[in-house]
């Protein structure tokens, strides 16, 4: 018999030579109620195999576990940033907010926040609107997405900072609302932005 005619389930194997497909369904089995030693004979692999795949499920994070409801309405995300912008899965948290609490997000449609955090995963901070919509809605807010020099923030975005400074460093302030460290300390010390 030649390598390609190997059936896979008549090779042992180590965890890490399962496919993500098998371990999905060595969890769906778990989960069905199935005991790991008739698993770990199914996939030809040992119980502590399908100990630790099994492990690994149990203590995957959940969405909600990247939330941090705090002070003022905004869910701020405590996971993954990209630009600015909450990742989970490879997408944008606030998109998944967006699916989960609300509905489908249409097809060529932008899903926008009203409270111009980019972090803020809260639902009802979140709303549809097209590229050019949200391209005009960033420039009407005086936020020309979030760029790290030459963004401007907003009056509400300056108040909003110095609150979150009681409770979030000034390099994730920077990062929330795509602008420099040295640029937050100073409006948290009223250096700038003395005005409101
Ligand atoms: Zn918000």
């Amino acid at each position: 018999m030649t390598k390609h005619q190997t059936r896979r389930n008549e090779v042992p194997r180590k965890s890490q030579k399962l496919s993500s497909q098998d371990k999905a369904d060595i969890i769906q089995k778990w989960k069905e109620g199935e005991k790991q030693k008739v698993i770990a004979q199914l996939f030809h692999v040992s119980v502590p195999t399908i100990s630790k795949v099994v492990r690994g499920a149990r203590k995957k994070p959940q969405f909600e576990d990247r939330v941090e409801k705090g002070e003022g309405d905004c869910w701020l995300w405590t996971g993954a940033l990209k630009a600015g912008y909450g990742q989970w899965r490879n997408k944008y948290a606030h998109r998944v907010s967006y699916e989960k609490f609300k509905g489908e997000i249409p097809e060529n449609q932008q899903v926008c926040h009203t409270c111009d955090i980019p972090r803020c995963v809260n639902p009802e901070h979140l709303f549809l609107g097209t590229h050019a919509e949200n391209m005009q809605d960033a420039h009407r807010k005086g936020r020309a997405f979030q760029l790290k020099s030459g963004g401007r923030l907003t009056d509400g975005q300056v108040q909003k900072i110095r609150v979150l400074a009681e409770s979030t460093t000034q390099v994730e302030l920077a990062e929330m609302f795509g602008t420099t460290q040295p640029n937050i300390s100073s409006i948290i010390n009223r250096k700038t932005w003395k005005h409101c």
